[in-house]
């Protein structure tokens, strides 16, 4: 894969080994699920298992060694789901076990560390994010599930719903409403990591969806559970700052769609040099280049900002709480460049690539999930908007005409 400049020479040693094992045991099982006629973005927990078998299960890549885990941040997470991702494969499992994990990973203590990350990273156990429910989509604050304290212990009631892997999951990292009295400063919010099984959990119903059919994507019913305090992240009222601090995990893994990108760009490539129309292959059409200048434009700048955020974060120069509306735009883009890249390359590749060989359609369906989840792509907008008002006027970019006027006018333009 193509290094960026400013790698270490151990990321460099990572990337080789990770495109080493994509290529030795992913392509592989990607080209016997196509001879099989299977989709390879379906089928989920196959493509999941061998990841561990080989050591690469992303949450391991971003666990210290202490626990575990190879401690590669986020630059080794992103290089991992880049190269899943360029065969088509479908690692949801693996992912939503970093995105449940993200808050221990980000603010657990050492026991905690030890108790859940241990046996998550080496696939022995399953987590899931547990936040939506049914009257709480993009407005997460709003989380209504009720945690109450008692003695050594707390209690949750209510409901959480489109919960991917709750059926499956050990753990649950919940957020529950702990003050309603504190909504005004955020501080209404705490998180717990909730063992699923013999708790007093009860899966409503499994959703039926469009895709990710493998993923019990779960409706979940909280009924006087009981969670023990050492369960808490971090403390009563840190519920936001954990959720979405650890959304921004979610974010990044969401944005290394990249390698999908990737490998539809091959597609497209290897398509338009084979097909003749009037005389010629059609890769000597302007229209067709215009397309494929479209998609490399895309590629390039979603892969750039996407490894550029995952150095800022290993070099400590982004505190993950900050770091929301950098980790939005991201998303945004890489999102919308998969599905873009995704409508470039299937018009180029025309009636052929509306086949179930090419893929290209799965490719499409879930770019559109993945401008919803994580945050829908119109909500991170919002969000970047207002922050980019919130911020000071540099004076020195204003015309004659705006220098000298207070912050306070300048906003209200
Ligand atoms: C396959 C799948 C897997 C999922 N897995 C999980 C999971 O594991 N854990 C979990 O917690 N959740 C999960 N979700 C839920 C997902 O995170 C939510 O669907 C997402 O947050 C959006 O919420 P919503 O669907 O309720 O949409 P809503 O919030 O109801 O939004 C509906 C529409 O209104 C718009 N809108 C809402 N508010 C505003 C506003 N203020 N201004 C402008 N527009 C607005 C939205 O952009 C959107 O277009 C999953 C969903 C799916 C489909």
């Amino acid at each position: 894969m193509d290094y960026m400049p400013w790698w270490s020479e151990r990321t460099r040693k990572f990337a080789d080994e990770v495109e080493a094992f994509v290529d030795a045991e992913l392509v592989p099982m990607a080209i016997k699920l196509q001879e099989e006629n299977k989709d390879p973005m379906s089928i989920q927990w196959k493509a999941s298992k061998i990841c561990i078998d080989h050591g690469f299960h992303p949450l391991s890549i971003l666990t210290e060694e202490q626990y575990g885990g190879r401690d590669q941040g986020y630059t080794g997470y992103t290089i991992l789901n880049e190269e899943i991702g360029r065969c088509m494969l479908n690692v949801n499992p693996l992912l939503t076990s970093v995105f449940g994990a993200g808050p221990i990973l980000l603010y657990g203590t050492d026991a905690q560390k030890k108790e859940f990350l241990v046996p998550l990273i080496k696939g022995e156990k399953w987590a899931s994010i547990t936040v939506t429910e049914p009257d709480v989509g993009n407005d997460a604050a709003g989380v209504q599930l009720h945690g109450e304290q008692d003695g050594d212990e707390w209690v949750l009631n209510g409901w959480k719903r489109f919960i991917t892997l709750a059926a499956l999951s050990d753990l649950l990292l919940c957020y529950a409403n702990t003050d309603p009295s504190m909504r005004g400063t955020h501080r209404h919010l705490t998180a717990f990591v909730v063992p699923r099984r013999d708790s007093g959990i009860t899966i409503e119903k499994i959703n039926k969806l469009e895709g990710d059919v493998e993923m019990a994507n779960s409706v979940v019913r909280f009924r006087d559970v009981r969670v023990p305090a050492k369960n808490m992240i971090l403390e009563p009222g840190d519920g936001w700052t954990v959720m979405t601090s650890a959304l921004n995990i979610e974010r990044m893994g969401i944005a290394g769609v990249v390698g999908q990108a990737r490998c539809l760009q091959e597609i497209a490539r290897a398509y338009a040099r084979r097909r003749v129309q009037f005389g010629q292959p059609i890769s000597r059409y302007e229209g067709i280049q215009l397309r494929m200048a479209e998609m490399t434009m895309r590629l390039e700048t979603a892969r750039a900002s996407i490894y550029y955020l995952a150095d800022l974060l290993d070099k400590g120069e982004a505190d993950m709480f900050q770091f929301g509306a950098k980790s939005a735009a991201t998303k945004i883009y890489c999102t919308q460049s998969l599905f873009e890249i995704a409508q470039q390359c299937a018009a180029i590749c025309a009636g052929d690539g509306y086949t179930n060989e090419f893929n290209i359609y799965s490719v499409i369906k879930n770019a559109l999930l993945m401008q919803i989840a994580g945050g829908s792509n119109d909500i991170l907008r919002i969000f970047i908007g207002r922050n980019e008002f919130i911020r000071d006027v540099d004076e020195r970019y204003l015309p004659r005409a705006l220098r000298g006027v207070t912050k306070e006018e300048i906003e209200d333009l």
